[in-house]
Formats: structure tokens, sequence, C-alpha cells
């Protein structure tokens, strides 16, 4: 498999260049230069399968022959070492629970996938490698554990001041060894303007290898797919599912797309926003306009000019499929988004976190248009992370779950810098 750049101003690469570039020499975002299909017959089979098989036959052909197929299935094996279940909440929705693994949340998928790729192609390298990433909440602490003690890779996070949550910033700030965090004096969509500005920054790339590890980085953005597969595998009815998506840089939902152009059946997909509603407004108008992000309590998904989009674009355009016909967008406010947690707490005894909930509002707005279709949420982080949040809503206390008890006991460690890319460069050159 051979990926392009969508500014088409670079050379073709494979699955490693892609990788270890992150974004295309041009700026451009790598996309693949065909979209595999897996046969009709393994498909309607998917039960059958086991979730690696599943996880390792969706992947290969992407990676191709740049990483050899045991390797590989090693690889897979480890990015899916903890369970994906779909929860019934009631009759017509479902929960895709995306929030067992090591950080709590969907991400956790990409980050290790990448993380293990990007230390096998380093071993290959003798230079170190950087890996710069900007985070709205989530992408920092998975991309941190993913990574922390990956030999031949730094891993330094952007994240902004008091924006992101006080159990997501223990998560990225309390690692350590080789994962460094930098508190940005700023809004997300400032982190990752600076991060931008860096890969383009040939002065500074010429002294450091640096990578990317946010979701338009292809090793983390294609395993996303294996949600929609597993989502299906448990999925219970004949007729294709309706995917709410929380979407914030479309990565995710961006994924489940390719996962339906490789075969998977899916009746549509929405795009669940909160006010950050960029995409939503492109739906209505055709106009894509982007905007500075506004703060909600959906924090991760608090971005102004979401990167993925324009693959979203590219699929279509490749596929010449309308996209209106597979895709509908919502956007949901802050005290619609308490409102939904308190209910369906109340009444379905299932605790959402506010990204949750916003893809739960959207499927419910879309289910009223649609009464017989039957829907998945995709519950993309568990309620702990946001308990400053949910708690007030439900007036009672989350249990914390084992596996970050320790975590929160650890003393915060992060460098505060301006919200200027001079601070960034200065740091890094440093080292
Ligand atoms: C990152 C994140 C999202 C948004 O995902 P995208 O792939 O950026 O659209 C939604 N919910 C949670 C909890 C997240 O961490």
């Amino acid at each position: 498999m051979l990926y392009y750049s969508l500014s088409q101003q670079s050379p073709i690469a494979d699955f490693k260049t892609a990788t270890i570039n992150g974004q295309a020499p041009d700026g451009g975002l790598y996309f693949p230069q065909v979209l595999p299909k897996l046969t009709a017959d393994w498909v309607r089979d998917l039960k059958d399968h086991s979730r690696e098989a599943i996880a390792y036959e969706v992947i290969k052909p992407f990676v191709g022959d740049t990483i050899p197929a045991n390797t590989l299935q090693q690889i897979v094996r480890e990015t899916i070492d903890f369970p994906i279940p779909l929860e019934k909440i009631r009759d017509n929705i479902y929960a895709l629970e995306l929030f067992h693994g090591p950080t709590l949340a969907f991400k956790d998928v990409g980050a290790r996938f990448m993380s293990r790729c990007l230390g096998y192609f380093a071993r290959e390298k003798s230079q170190r490698i950087t890996v710069l990433v900007a985070t709205s909440g989530d992408t920092g602490g998975a991309v941190a554990s993913g990574f922390h003690k990956v030999d031949g890779v730094d891993v330094v996070i952007l994240y902004p001041s008091g924006k992101v949550s006080s159990v997501q910033e223990k998560q990225l700030t309390t690692f350590g060894d080789n994962i460094h965090a930098l508190e940005v004096q700023g809004n997300f969509d400032d982190c990752q303007k600076m991060v931008k500005q860096a890969f383009t920054d040939t002065e500074l790339t010429s002294k450091i290898f640096l990578t990317s590890a946010n979701s338009i980085n292809v090793a983390r953005w294609l395993p996303q797919q294996f949600y929609y597969f597993f989502a299906l595998q448990q999925w219970p009815f004949e007729e294709a599912p309706v995917f709410s998506v929380p979407s914030g840089n479309f990565g995710n939902i961006c994924a489940g797309i390719m996962a339906w152009t490789a075969g998977l059946p899916v009746k549509q997909f929405i795009a669940a926003c909160n006010a950050n509603d960029v995409v939503y407004q492109f739906m209505q108008t055709g106009e894509y306009v982007p905007k500075q992000a506004v703060p909600t309590i959906s924090n991760a998904m608090d971005v102004g000019n979401p990167s993925n989009f324009v693959r979203i674009l590219e699929i279509f355009r490749q596929q010449s499929q309308d996209l209106k016909s597979l895709l509908t967008a919502y956007s949901t406010t802050d005290q619609r988004t308490r409102e939904l947690i308190l209910q369906v707490y109340q009444q379905y005894h299932y605790l959402l976190d506010p990204h949750g909930a916003v893809g739960y509002d959207a499927l419910q707005r879309y289910q009223q248009d649609h009464p017989a279709d039957k829907g998945i949420v995709l519950e993309t982080a568990h309620p702990i992370k946001f308990l400053d949040v949910v708690e007030p809503v439900i007036g009672e206390a989350i249990p914390v779950p084992p596996s970050i008890a320790g975590t929160l006991k650890k003393e915060k460690a992060a460098t505060l810098i301006a919200n200027e890319y001079a601070a960034l460069k200065d740091y890094l050159l440093k080292g």
C-alpha cells in the first residue's frame, strides 16, 4: 500500500515512511492510494473470527510489507488486549465501550498500535525520534502510556492550560522518563498550530527528527477501524446499525467510514459534535468555515478546524458517493449534555461521560426521524475522566477504577510555556 499527500506536493510513501513522517513534507495528510475491500463472505462470517484475526485482516493491507507478518500479529494482539464490549442502554440504543484500555479512553487503541509500529521502525534507524503531539485531553494520556519507555523515542505533549480535566492532566504529566508535558497558555487549536509549525520548520527538523502522534498519523488513525468491526461482531440484529460518533478531530469517524468502504454494513454515520460545530454547519450550508474552538464540558471534542475532515471528503470523492447519504451531523449544547447524563443514569442506570452523552443526544435526535433504526453510540471515555463534570450532575461519587488509582496519587510534572511557537522551538532545541 502506498500513500499520497492530500496536498499533492509530496512523493508517495509506504506505511513506514508515512508513520515516521506523521504529516507529509508538504503539510498534507497521507491518504491510501487504494481503499482495500474485504470479501463479502469474510464480512458475513465476522462472528466466527477472533478479534485478533479481524484486526489483523483489516490492518494488513495498509501496512503492506513494511512489518513482517508475525511482528504485526504481535503488535495487533498487544493493541487490543482489553475488552471492547457492546452494552445495551435501552431498546434501540447500544454503547460500544471504548474505555477499557490503560488510559480509559478510545485513543488507547491508536496510540498502542502506533507506538509499537514506530518502536519497530526506530530499531532500524540510528537517530532518536521525537514524537510531538498536541492534545485536547485524551490524546496526551494515551500517547504517553503507549510510548512510555519505548526505546529510541521521546515524546513531547502540548496541552492547553486549565482546559483538560484533572484526571486527564494527571495521566499526561506523571509518566516521566521519555515523556515530557508542556502546559501551554492557550487553547487546543493554539497547541495544534504550534505543532504544525514545528513540522514545517526546516531549521528545527534538520536538527531533530520529529513525528506526530495526532490522529493525522496513519498508524493512529487506521487501527480505529477495529472498533466498528468489533461492534458488528456483537450486534444482535440483522439490520445494519447506525453509528453515532462523538467527534472532534474526526479521526475516529473517518476510520469508521473506512471500515464501511472495506465492506462493513453500516446504515448511517452520525457525527456528534458539541458547540464546536464546523462540520455540522458544513452539512447544512455546504461551506466549510473553520472557527476558534470554544471550551465545552466534552473537551476532547473542542476542535475548531478538524484535521481529518479532508480525509472524509477524499473517501467520498474516491467512491463518487454523496456524502449526505451516509453522514449526518448534530450539535449539542453543554446544558443538554448534562441533562442527558442525568436522565440516562436515572432511567437506564447507565452512566455516560460527556462525550458519550453528546453521541447519545445525536442518535436520539436521528431516531426521531428514523424510528425503526437501531444505533450504537461510541462511548469514547470512562466517566471518571470527567468526574469534575459528571459527579455534580448525578450528585454521587464515581468509583475510581483500580487501574488509574495509582496515577491519581502521583505529582504533576509539566513545563509551563507561552502560547508562541518560539517557546516550543526553544524547548525542543534545548533538548
Ligand atoms: C479524542 C476524543 C474524541 C474525538 O475523537 P476524534 O477522533 O478526534 O474525532 C471524542 N471523545 C473522546 C473522549 C476523545 O478523547
